[in-house]
């Protein structure tokens, strides 16, 4: 299969991908040790990232891919103005620590473009009190519209992709420059994706990468 496309993205000359299920790794790709934090690891020689304890990543070096893994969490691909690219993975935890957010200001200059990859949808993603309190810490009464819809004994389903739209709102960047891959749940859609809620710890892992390019970006200085 081949990777979903950004048209935003696409429209800019920007290689990028938000990986399928049995998708290879691309060529020359950087990406760093997930922990559900919000680090953001910079990318200035080639293979400094491995190993390095981080959820979002951004390259400094012309040519080299950056990317993060999921199986239900969001991935999230952003270019800069300056040619800047970064890759940022946000499940909850993350989300609510303001990965995001941290990966947008670590893109130099005004964001061109954001783009939010498939993920676990509010259909298949219940959660408790302790998701529900980093939420409401997070964004009180900022929270978006639609976002959480009341489940059973205090459980809610929530919608990560709408947290991270708000998040990229949060950082600057305006809902004209933001775009949502259109997918369905990963975990609806085994054919496509791998999910940790459907299939557990054993779940593979979907590889989203975006690549800075060797010059500037498309149509522009
Ligand atoms: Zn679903």
């Amino acid at each position: 299969m081949s990777p979903l496309l950004d048209p935003s993205l696409s429209e800019l000359g920007i290689e990028h991908g938000f990986g399928l299920r049995g998708d290879p790794e691309p060529a020359r790709l950087e990406r760093p040790r997930q922990v559900h934090g919000i680090a953001v690891h910079r990318v200035v020689s080639r293979g400094d990232a491995a190993g390095v304890e981080a959820d979002a990543i951004v390259c400094d070096l012309a040519g080299v891919a950056v990317g993060v893994v999921t199986a239900d969490c969001v991935p999230v691909l952003l270019v800069g103005e300056s040619g800047l690219v970064a890759a940022a993975h946000a499940g909850w935890r993350g989300l609510c620590a303001g990965v995001v957010e941290a990966a947008a200001k670590a893109i130099r200059g005004p964001v061109l473009a954001a783009a939010i990859g498939p993920h676990v949808g509010a259909c298949c993603y219940e959660v408790d009190a302790p998701v529900l309190d980093a939420v409401a810490a997070r964004f009180g009464r900022e929270l978006p519209a639609g976002a959480l819809r009341p489940g059973q004994d205090g459980h809610a389903w929530l919608d990560l992709g709408s947290l991270v739209a708000a998040e990229l709102e949060r950082a600057g960047i305006g809902p004209a420059a933001v775009s949502r891959v259109v997918a369905p749940c990963t975990a609806c859609d085994p054919e496509r994706f791998h999910s940790y809620r459907r299939d557990g710890p054993r779940s593979g892992r979907l590889i989203h990468f975006v690549r800075r390019p060797e010059g500037g970006l498309a149509g522009r200085a």
